[in-house]
């Protein structure tokens, strides 16, 4: 693993600017982040109210269900011939012509900063804060996978030949940033692209390819198809014509995928079960509000989000750290993104049997801090929870739940803490609040995780600045990091180049 952040002060690296300066930036040079929107300048927050006050989500964008129907099996075949077809002319244009293509679709994404927010709000219940920097993520994955693809070409003699075909199939929790990356990433290295938008979140999606669209990247290179679950999808996932499958989702839809097509060419981001370690040593006020943060952001829905905290020592029996936890998570506004005030937005849908025995259900030894409470009919709406008296080996311990609860062990010490904190099946991200360097160094060494993350919270990597991805049952075939350097040459291989005479 590598470190990918240190955190403390400067924790949060973007800039942040009016949102009336959108669009004003060289594409000349290095690659820089985008800045979010700065909620403390007064038009940033009239804008967001613009946002969400649309009367409907539907009034965002034109693509339309008809133009991503795919008729039938023959249909499907129809999608894959011209979306290869496609990719053979994108890969005769020069890489400054799709650099500078890619550069125009994160000026797209940008200019529709504000209708992805209200899709986002809308579809998939993302706040304002959640969904702009989602948005920004975006926009930063355009101009740094055409910085990339210029390097791409001829390494050490040999030629970089891409894949002809991708299908990328998304998730919902990060309906934008990572549809819009893994689709990007595969038409940066010189592929064409079907997406299937996860069946939760069809118009994000929509919106994100209609921006490409617009920005200039040809309609047939880049497909969209909204597809039922069943045997449509199976048939384009599993087809032999399909060189990757990038997919973000759980473990086992990874199986799945495998199971249709043994020899599948799958590039996964996969679960996760995420710690964040605090030692005595820590600067508890950061510790407790980090931990809330990466707990119950997009109400803990995020495959990098902390559920489990392991208190070491005197911080597991600190009354003020206690108390100050239980002020921080019990004052989060739960409510519906059309709030302003809300922080913590409804789940996706209402909570499965795993998620509803995370929320209701202690195993031996737990006790609730915090007992998590269904706020509303939908069943959507939860105040976050949290445990205490995690045992090692528990049930908790080792689940993945995807939702807002968060359960705190208690360590006798750091080494023991790091053990607990590598003994799951997964190893996505990893936290560490100590100011004792020698502290963090036994960590960095011993922690397995992809992200690891000090004295800053565990969610929300930065393009460039922290690449994004997993070890263990975390990823799968995923030897290179989203939005970090040599990714797009997971989407293609190398050729011997002969020299020129
Ligand atoms: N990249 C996101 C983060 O760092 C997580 C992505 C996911 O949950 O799939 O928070």
């Amino acid at each position: 693993a590598s470190v990918a952040a240190i955190g403390g002060l400067d924790a949060t690296p973007r800039r942040v600017q009016d949102r009336r300066d959108e669009g004003r930036r060289s594409d000349a040079g290095a690659f820089s982040n985008t800045p979010d929107t700065d909620p403390s300048v007064a038009g940033n927050r009239e804008w967001a109210g613009r946002a969400l006050a649309r009367a409907s989500y539907t009034q965002v964008g034109t693509v339309t269900v008809a133009d991503s129907a795919v008729h039938g099996p023959a249909g499907l075949e129809t999608v894959i011939r011209s979306a290869r077809a496609a990719a053979a002319d994108w890969q005769a244009r020069t890489p400054e012509v799709r650099a500078w293509l890619l550069h125009q679709a994160g000026h797209a994404l940008a200019a529709r900063r504000s209708d992805l927010v209200t899709v986002m709000a809308a579809e998939a219940g993302k706040t304002v804060a959640e969904a702009d920097v989602e948005v920004s993520e975006a926009i930063d994955f355009a101009h740094y996978y055409a910085e990339s693809l210029r390097r791409l070409e001829v390494v050490d003699g040999a030629r970089f030949v891409p894949v002809g075909l991708t299908v990328v199939a998304p998730p919902w929790n990060f309906p934008v940033a990572i549809p819009a990356g893994s689709v990007l990433a595969a038409l940066a290295a010189g592929s064409g692209v079907i997406i299937k938008p996860a069946p939760q979140v069809p118009r994000c999606v929509a919106v994100v390819v209609e921006a490409l669209w617009q920005a200039g990247i040809p309609r047939d290179l880049l497909r969209y198809v909204a597809l039922p679950e069943g045997p449509l999808s199976k048939a384009l996932i599993s087809h032999s014509d399909v060189d990757r499958v990038v997919l973000t989702g759980s473990w086992e839809t990874a199986a799945l995928f495998r199971s249709w097509r043994a020899d599948l060419p799958l590039l996964a981001e996969t679960s996760g079960k995420n710690a964040l370690v605090v030692t005595p040593s820590a600067d508890l006020d950061l510790a407790v509000a980090d931990l809330a943060r990466s707990a119950f952001g997009h109400a803990g829905q995020k495959c990098s989000a902390a559920s489990l905290g392991i208190l070491v020592g005197s911080v597991g029996t600190s009354e003020r750290f206690r108390r100050q936890l239980v002020d921080t998570v019990t004052s989060m506004v739960v409510g519906h993104p059309e709030d302003p005030t809300s922080v913590m937005g409804p789940l996706i849908e209402p909570p499965g049997d795993k998620l509803t025995d995370g929320l209701t259900r202690l195993g031996d030894g737990e006790s609730w801090l915090i007992e998590p409470r269904r706020l509303d009919d939908t069943g959507r709406l939860w105040s976050p929870g949290v445990r205490v008296g995690v045992r090692p080996g528990s049930e908790f311990h080792r689940t993945e739940y995807f939702g807002p609860v968060l359960g705190l062990m208690h360590a006798p010490d750091l080494d023991t803490a790091i053990t607990w904190q590598n003994a799951t099946d997964f190893g996505l991200t990893a936290g560490i609040h100590a100011l004792d360097v020698d502290e963090v160094r036994t960590w960095v060494d011993r922690v397995e995780a992809g992200n690891l993350y000090v004295n800053r919270g565990i969610t929300g990597a930065i393009v460039q600045r922290q690449p994004f991805g997993g070890w263990k049952r975390s990823s799968v075939g995923a030897t290179a990091k989203a939005g970090g350097p040599n990714y797009l040459t997971r989407l293609g291989g190398w050729e011997p180049r002969p020299l020129r005479a």
